[in-house]
């Protein structure tokens, strides 16, 4: 493991300019190697331009940014797809160096990181991979999903697919699974069972429909003040919900699927007519067998002090986002608070400091409960509820909240977040 002294006697001063510029070192040697740009990657770009870091590189193989957290509206019938994607070169920060080519391994102890284009050395590394989506990983999923009766969120490509199957249902069985394991706002897969079974009491056929939603921890919600209030939401629909559940393998065409109940050990099989899944998920394959997974974390997720989101063992390493191994919802809003603490551990190592600050967990899930109303969870690693916004009592459901998730937040993330500002 390479010292602290000999990983920062590399390292130049700072630069007091505004904007990223090329750090005149050779062309694939780069002071601050960011991978990923979505959400994370282009959030900790931005700050570092703007705190005047030179040499920044973000590589990213996609030619599309997108706001994921809109997706359950679009499957909701609440927002248009178009809402939520951006070109990848719109939000790249000026000056950052864009590598347009995909990672594929990671060597600390060289400091290189292997894309499809050739090898980047770098002084400081930013994991901000994402994760992925497993769709394999329950048997009938990645052939049944976007065809016929079965649908996610989890995919742009599928999203508006959920509201035609949504629309179209006036009788039936209509079954929402989520996997065990962490996903992106773990919130997500009951958000589109209440937007569908609101649009359905409003067409007056609810009473016709049976929803199942099929969860795989022992109670709805790990915060007990929005699990009591989700109880409610569940009761007001007469959602049926499967506790200790988890979907094993669908058959998109015969319409039938698989229910484990891990509590009783038992395992049922259950007709639809709609089914919205979302598929288990995991570190990129590369990053899960690479030398930053975290040994502890089943899903190869990059190790990273939750507080600090510096790697252990490689302290010119940091992980947030999605792919680090953090005990707190993996969301957009934790991303908006653990960018600034990467960003400012990472300019006291360029200085030969520390860094101290910390990430105190904080994550947030606008949970939709109906067409226009949300009940915004906010907390942090104790799931201590953490509000964010005075005077306001998010434990309720409420409009004032549904304007903030659907026009608010992607207002602030486009013109605040990916610019570094908030
Ligand atoms: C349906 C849904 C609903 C959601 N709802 C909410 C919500 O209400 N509120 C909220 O805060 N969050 C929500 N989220 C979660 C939020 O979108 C994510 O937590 C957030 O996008 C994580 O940011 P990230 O940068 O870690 O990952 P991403 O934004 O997914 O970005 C990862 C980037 O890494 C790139 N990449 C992948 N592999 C490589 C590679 N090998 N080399 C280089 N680059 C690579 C990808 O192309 C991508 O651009 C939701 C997500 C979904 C799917």
């Amino acid at each position: 493991m390479s010292s602290v002294s000999s990983v920062l006697s590399t390292f130049v001063p700072l630069s007091t300019s505004s904007t990223c510029r090329a750090s005149g070192s050779a062309p694939d040697h780069h002071r601050v190697l960011i991978v990923g740009g979505g959400t994370a990657g282009i959030t900790t770009a931005a700050r570092l331009c703007r705190a005047g870091v030179t040499g920044v590189a973000v590589v990213e193989p996609a030619a599309t940014h997108w706001y994921q957290p809109l997706w359950t509206l679009v499957g909701g019938g609440r927002a248009p797809l178009s809402l939520t994607h951006r070109p990848e070169a719109s939000v790249m920060p000026r000056g950052a160096r864009w590598i347009r080519e995909a990672a594929t391994a990671v060597d600390p102890e060289a400091r290189t990181v292997t894309t499809t284009g050739g090898v980047h050395r770098y002084d400081f590394l930013v994991m901000a991979t994402g994760l992925q989506l497993d769709w394999g990983e329950v048997p009938g999923l990645d052939t049944a999903v976007g065809h016929g009766a079965v649908s996610s969120n989890y995919s742009h490509e599928h999203a508006p697919h959920t509201w035609e199957l949504i629309r179209g249902l006036r009788s039936g069985t209509a079954v929402f699974t989520q996997p065990a394991g962490p996903v992106k706002c773990g919130g997500a897969p009951q958000k589109i069972a209440y937007l569908a079974a609101d649009h359905w009491r409003r067409q007056g056929v609810l009473d016709r429909i049976r929803v199942v939603l099929v969860l795989p921890a022992d109670s709805m919600f790990g915060v007990p003040v929005w699990r009591r209030a989700l109880e409610r939401v569940a009761d007001r629909y007469g959602i049926e919900v499967r506790l200790n559940s988890e979907m094993t393998s669908v058959d998109g065409a015969a319409r039938r699927l698989t229910v484990a109940d891990r509590a009783a050990g038992t395992a049922e099989s259950l007709a639809f007519d709609l089914l919205h899944a979302v598929p288990p998920q995991s570190a990129p394959d590369w990053v899960r067998r690479g030398p930053l997974a975290d040994p502890a974390s089943p899903y190869g997720y990059v190790e990273a002090d939750p507080y600090t989101l510096r790697h252990p063992r490689h302290r010119n390493v940091f992980a947030l986002g999605d792919v680090a191994n953090l005990p707190t919802s993996k969301t957009g809003a934790a991303v908006r608070r653990q960018a600034p603490v990467v960003v400012a551990n990472l300019l006291a190592g360029m200085k030969g400091e520390r860094g101290d600050r910390r990430y105190d967990g904080y994550t947030s899930c606008p949970l939709v409960t109906a067409r226009d109303r949300v009940l915004l969870a906010e907390f942090d690693y104790g799931g201590r509820p953490a509000p964010s916004i005075p005077l306001v009592d998010t434990t309720k459901e409420r409009r004032d909240m549904w304007l903030l998730k659907r026009y608010g937040l992607p207002a602030l993330y486009w013109h605040g977040m990916l610019k570094g500002f908030v």
